[in-house]
């Protein structure tokens, strides 16, 4: 298939993920409030409340013990050929701020995490297709960008700019003046990738918690090209997200539809969470893309004709049970079909 090919309205896949108890100590003093049922299935315990216990259904539900390897091969690996065929990709890593989304996107030196995975896979499967000699020939390149207070901002030539987004004919979005770096291997995107995240990470302690206000965004563009007659070129584009804490939601009200009423609300979050329910909701149920930056940005790689997950981050200490109530009841909306 094709970009050019059938358009088809794809739902987003919802894949959840519990971190293990960061303090042995918590262990001991109280219960999980996430507990997981199997592949697929978890439930969340209110110790408070007469034990209550609610139970959800995932696309996938990877548990405390789920190694940073298998959250990559399960969720994310399947999607990724296709951007070398002109199509696009999204990943979102949603939940509370402390339920480890960074952890899941950036990860460590010692357990990296989806982003360096994924553009290593890019780069393996780009060489394989090339040493195949089918006349395509294949570029990637990156860009990196944070939307923060629904202002788009470069972060590898950072300034305070806010950049418009555009859409061409062919209903491609596009960010004129975004700073776009080409890549020749995987040990490029180190070099590039690595300050601009450290430097986003050191500013946020400084900026108020900033990272867990903003989106911090990846985007890795895989261009092929062959040359004709006929000449004919394709772009794949593949976006990794790190979202703002999700607990920014609850400031607006359980519901968060007094949206405008309140100067905290991150209105990108708010607007994806609709986009994924009108996504996965009934057929022709209009998507309002165009109600944040994030969405707009995201229109042509998320739905559509893009392959799409979202993992949500959960944490199981008792002191996010409201928070992951919220996260998990987004989650699971956006999962019915
Ligand atoms: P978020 O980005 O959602 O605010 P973080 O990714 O920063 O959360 O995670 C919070 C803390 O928990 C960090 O110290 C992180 O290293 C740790 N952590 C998160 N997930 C895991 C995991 N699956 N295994 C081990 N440690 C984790
Ligand atoms: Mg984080």
């Amino acid at each position: 298939e094709s970009a050019a090919g059938p358009k088809r309205t794809s739902r987003v896949r919802v894949a959840v993920r519990l971190r293990p108890y960061m303090d042995k100590q918590d262990v001991k003093a109280e219960g999980p409030c996430v507990r997981g049922l199997d592949s697929r299935r978890l439930e969340i315990i209110n110790w408070r409340n007469a034990t209550e216990t609610l139970q959800y259904e995932f696309d996938v539900f990877h548990g405390e013990q789920t190694t940073q390897r298998e959250v990559f091969v399960e969720s994310v690996k399947p999607i990724l050929r296709h951007i070398l065929t002109g199509q696009n990709a999204s990943v979102f890593a949603y939940g509370p701020t402390g339920a480890g989304k960074t952890h899941t996107m950036l990860g460590t030196s010692e357990e990296p995490g989806v982003i360096p995975r994924a553009v290593r896979e890019v780069f393996s499967l780009v060489r394989a297709q090339q040493a195949q000699q089918d006349g395509w020939e294949y570029a990637i390149s990156m860009s990196y960008l944070e939307i923060y207070n629904e202002k788009v901002l470069d972060l590898l030539c950072p300034s305070t700019q806010d950049l418009p987004i555009r859409e061409d004919k062919d209903h491609n979005i596009l960010i004129p003046g975004l700073t776009s770096t080409t890549l020749t291997s995987f040990s490029d995107f180190h070099t590039h990738f690595l300050p601009a995240s450290l430097n986003r990470t050191t500013a946020s302690t400084k900026l108020n918690q900033r990272s867990s206000r903003s989106h911090a965004i990846l985007l890795i563009k895989v261009v092929r090209t062959r040359h004709g007659p006929p000449h004919r070129q394709q772009t794949g584009k593949l976006y990794l997200v790190d979202l703002a804490g999700s607990e920014d939601n609850r400031r607006t009200g359980n519901q968060g539809i007094r949206l405008k009423e309140s100067g905290a609300i991150n209105l990108s979050l708010f607007t994806l969470s609709k986009v994924v329910d009108a996504l996965n909701g009934a057929p022709g149920t209009r998507v309002p893309y165009r109600d944040s930056k994030l969405t707009r940005l995201l229109q042509d790689s998320l739905g559509g004709s893009a392959h799409s997950v979202m993992v949500t981050n959960v944490a199981p200490e008792y002191r996010y049970y409201f928070d992951t109530f919220t996260a998990l009841n987004f989650a699971a909306k956006s999962k019915q079909i």
